[in-house]
């Protein structure tokens, strides 16, 4: 009796622990694209900081007014869920949509300060259009405090984001994934011009400046509207977010505005009122496209003074300033403060960036001349 009731009990346990896991693993996880509402479209159902979470951006079945969302674009290594923040303003009246990119260099900031104070300051009202503001692409870059796509295949790895895309949706490395995942849920096919924010890279710093390809009239005038202290004529690099909008047929420039990891009042501001500019010149908003008197340096080169060997830097020239060929721009002290090698410029130009940490390993920038 006893021997039987302890088996027939052992029989139960040992079909519960085999039967159990295998039955979860059989049964299919819910596709969160597939959870729709009424309201919301791509609503996963999630909710975080009150904000709803999708799984793609859809601006047409859009309501006009403000919308904030977490689009859905990944998971870490734990399977916790990665979000990129987009706010969305859909105007009264139809126009054109507007992409206002920042952050996908995870310490380049200034972007962030304008799309916040720029779309707390927008009345969809009298919108004409969509304005979509995506305040911070690369997540993983911004935790780990660090320009690049942080990983942790492998014991950790960097990847310049905004040299992946358009990326894969499928196989490939997280940061390809990661691009390609950002591109088709937030980017492609979605808009009529792009303006994509960053700052200089860690230890140097930038003016107001545009990169754009003059070959597109409509990413010249874009550039010029900005109203920027200098433009450089430049196709672009492959896999930017600049030129994979460019290569789909959407208009686009890259704005730097200054130095990373801080917020610049004076840069946001002016960069705020440039792309107030570009919204009243193709209609999104009311007013007349101002110009800034002092015309932006426009060039089509730079060249890039790198040190010849580590040491501690002095920059004698201001960003903006006009330098003549042979001019004396930096020096190079050793750790005891006894000179290493000066440097100058090797042709007349404008100083574009300069370095602002004077801890300068071998082969780093002290300056760009561009002319
Ligand atoms: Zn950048």
């Amino acid at each position: 009796m006893f021997r039987s009731l302890f088996l027939r009990v052992f029989v139960l346990w040992a079909l519960s622990v085999t039967t159990l896991p295998l039955r979860a693993m059989d049964t299919p996880l819910p596709d969160p694209t597939t959870i729709v509402t009424d309201r919301i479209p791509h609503d996963t159902g999630d909710r975080l900081l009150g904000v709803p979470v999708v799984s793609a951006l859809d601006l047409k079945s859009l309501s006009p007014g403000r919308h904030l969302f977490y689009v859905r674009v990944g998971a870490r290594n734990t399977g916790d869920p990665v979000h990129v923040p987009v706010i969305i303003l859909k105007g009264e009246k139809p126009g054109p949509k507007l992409a206002l990119a920042a952050g996908i260099h995870g310490d380049e900031l200034n972007g962030i300060a304008v799309i916040h104070r720029l779309t707390a300051r927008l009345d969809t009202d009298s919108l004409a259009g969509i304005l979509v503001a995506v305040p911070g692409i690369n997540r993983p870059g911004m935790i780990a405090n660090n320009r690049h796509f942080v990983g942790s295949t492998g014991g950790g790895f960097m990847v310049d984001l905004n040299r992946s895309l358009p990326g894969r949706t499928k196989g490939g490395g997280p940061a390809g994934l990661y691009a390609g995942t950002v591109w088709k849920r937030i980017f492609k096919g979605r808009f009529d011009l792009a303006i994509d924010l960053h700052t200089q890279t860690r230890g140097l710093e930038y003016p107001l400046f545009v990169f754009a390809d003059f070959d597109n009239p409509q990413a010249e005038s874009l550039a010029r509207a900005l109203m920027p202290d200098i433009i450089k004529k430049d196709a672009g690099e492959n896999g930017t977010l600049e030129t994979t909008l460019l290569a789909s047929g959407v208009p686009a420039v890259t704005f730097e505005i200054g130095a990373p990891k801080r917020f610049q009042e004076t840069l946001v501001s002016r960069a705020i009122a440039g792309v107030e500019n570009v919204m009243r010149l193709r209609g999104m908003i009311a007013g007349t496209v101002v110009y800034a008197e002092k015309q932006p340096v426009i060039g089509t080169h730079y060249s890039n003074i790198y040190t010849k060997t580590g040491g501690i830097a002095v920059i004698h020239v201001a960003l903006l300033e006009a330098v003549a060929k042979g001019q004396h721009v930096a020096t190079l002290y050793d750790p005891f403060g006894r000179e290493i090698e000066r440097y100058t410029a090797p042709h007349a130009g404008a100083v574009l960036a300069l370095a602002t940490d004077p801890l300068r390993e071998p082969g780093s920038m002290l300056v760009r001349i561009l002319k």
